[in-house]
């Protein structure tokens, strides 16, 4: 047993904890960050769901699956010949790998560029400012007069359809199928059954998403849900509303599943069956009871806007409290923790954080829906905008979706931005960046947009907010 000492030890080395270690290092504390992630024969400690089974990973399938896709249903439209268009599902796979591998292998390289000290081991804060590490190479505990709790989140799991790892998987199992599924199921229609469900669409699988809400994403903008819906659709993702899943048996090699819709019961056999019907935080057995620490019946630690606890000097940043379960939340949520540790004033603006699908086309918004607008009671104003009539659009044969933007009527601020088409996750940073600067429709208007880009159909929205779109008929 050795005793070390820190200015800062955050428990959990996803994209929340480890950017908060590097930061504090950069404003020169000591720190150290602990993770438990199991190191399999590539894997490494760091980098949490994102880096590992989440996020990139999962964009890494995306994009090989987009390609494949377009190579058969577009390339002859460009003019292009291929011959059979065939997929090696242990090449993408084996890709994916390697893009994992580098990135969670960067964050070792950045710790050590930064003096962080990485610990591989289960984290439990005990009182005193102590952190118990148990490893199977041994434990040790660690003293600071800091804490970041950053541990993150874990799937949910239905106890009628308990994950198997083959038949009835999660997310991180859906991400690691070694062939095609034939006939796979989904249960629940968020953001990874829409993103997984494409994965294996594309390649050839028929899916069927089963959702317990009548309504189709719920948090989007309706305008924009309608217009994904319909694409979705085209794209055979056969998306069934109000259909709760009661039973999912495995006989042999078949899911067998229940649902209810319509008072009916229904039922299909699959494959395989994806459960993602959310996430849950991880702080069971985190924190000492000692501790004036309150965690919440469904297992978020509370903090205060600025991420502190009940207790001094312990923080919580990222899945693990309230608010989106988002990577960049989490991240921007740790920087802030460490600033303020180190003495810097820091906040997190809660009203502009960016929401991505990665489908195709992606779906992106930023701050108020038109539900939300109307419910304010205050007058808006609304201008949208189609990537049908945008030149760049049309080159990438992506010239379907659009553009909304929501601004107040009388101050003319822009509110929300919503887009559903080709690039939104990246064409949304503009709309995040002038909502951080209160910008009003006026200034988007005079801001000069490279053309041919797919940005000018967001100009394009600005002006029709107030009635003059350059290429639409204004109404
Ligand atoms: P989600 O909350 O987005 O969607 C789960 C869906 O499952 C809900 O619509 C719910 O109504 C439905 N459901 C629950 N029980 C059901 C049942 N018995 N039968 C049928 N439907 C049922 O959750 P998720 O897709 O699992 O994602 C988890 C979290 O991870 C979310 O917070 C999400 O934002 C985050 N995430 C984000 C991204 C991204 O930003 N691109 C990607 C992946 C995950």
């Amino acid at each position: 047993m050795t005793d070390k000492k820190f200015d800062l030890v955050v428990i959990g080395g996803g994209p929340a904890g480890y950017p908060a270690a590097i930061r504090a290092a950069q404003l020169g504390l000591s720190a150290a960050c602990v993770d438990d992630w199991p190191v399999g024969d590539k894997g490494r400690a760091f980098g949490g769901t994102c880096l590992n089974v989440g996020c990139i990973p999962s964009k890494a399938l995306l994009e090989s699956t987009e390609l494949y896709h377009r190579a058969h249903e577009e390339f002859a439209r460009h003019g292009i010949g291929t011959g059979e268009v065939s997929i090696d599902v242990g090449a993408m796979q084996a890709r994916k790998s390697g893009i994992v591998e580098q990135l969670t292998g960067g964050i070792e390289a950045l710790f050590k560029a930064n003096k962080v000290t990485g610990i591989k081991g289960r984290g439990r804060l005990l009182t005193g400012g102590r952190v118990e590490v148990t490893s199977a190479e041994g434990n040790q505990t660690l003293t600071a007069e800091n804490v970041i709790l950053a541990t993150g989140s874990t799937p949910v799991e239905l106890p009628f359809a308990k994950f198997d790892g083959k038949h009835i998987v999660d997310s991180a199992g859906a991400l690691a199928f070694d062939a095609v599924p034939k006939r796979l199921g989904v249960i629940g229609a968020g953001v990874i059954g829409l993103e997984l469900g494409s994965v294996w669409r594309r390649l050839g699988s028929a899916v069927v998403l089963l959702e317990a809400l009548d309504e189709f994403l719920p948090m989007v903008d309706p305008q924009i849900a309608k217009e994904a819906a319909r694409q979705f659709k085209q794209q055979r993702l056969d998306v069934r509303l109000g259909a709760k899943v009661s039973k999912a048996d495995v006989v042999g090699d078949v899911v067998k599943v229940e649902y209810e819709q319509g008072g009916k019961t229904e039922s299909l056999e699959f494959d395989r069956l994806i459960v993602c019907v959310g996430r849950r935080p991880l702080s069971q057995d985190l924190i000492d009871p000692e501790l004036n620490v309150d965690v919440d019946a469904r297992g978020f630690i509370d903090v205060d806007e600025q991420c502190r606890t009940a207790a001094a000097g312990v923080w919580a940043v990222g899945d693990v409290v309230r608010g989106p379960m988002l990577a960049h939340k989490g991240t921007e949520e740790g920087v802030m923790a460490a600033e303020l540790i180190a003495g810097l004033s820091a906040q997190v603006n809660y009203g502009a954080i960016p929401s991505v699908i990665y489908t195709a086309p992606e779906v992106a918004w930023v701050g108020l829906t038109e539900t939300e607008a109307k419910e304010s009671g205050k007058p808006y104003k609304v201008g949208t905008f189609s990537f049908a009539s945008n030149g760049r659009a049309k080159a990438l044969e992506q010239a379907s979706g659009l553009v909304k933007i929501i601004a107040d009527e009388k101050f003319d601020e822009i509110l929300g931005v919503h887009i559903v088409g080709p690039m939104a996750g990246e064409l949304i940073a503009e709309a995040v960046l002038a909502i951080e600067f209160e910008a009003s429709v006026e200034d988007l208007q005079r801001t000069v947009h490279a053309h041919p880009t797919l940005s000018e159909a967001l100009h394009e929205a600005a002006l029709a907010a107030d009635g003059h779109a350059l290429h639409a008929i204004n109404k």
